[in-house]
């Protein structure tokens, strides 16, 4: 999961260690401190390497 916010330069992915629930509980942090929009995309599923 990727949420990003239209206003400013925030953003919060999955891809950087961050939980779903937690990218989810700071995009809901940026918009009730900020009254910013956060929007999200849905990642693919990481690629996991099969040796
Ligand atoms: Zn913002």
């Amino acid at each position: 999961m990727f949420k990003y916010c239209l206003e400013c330069d925030w953003q919060r992915s999955t891809a950087d260690g961050y939980t779903e629930k937690e990218v989810s509980e700071k995009a809901i942090e940026h918009f009730v401190e900020t009254g910013h929009t956060v929007d999200s995309l849905r990642l693919p599923p990481p690629i996991v390497l099969q040796n």
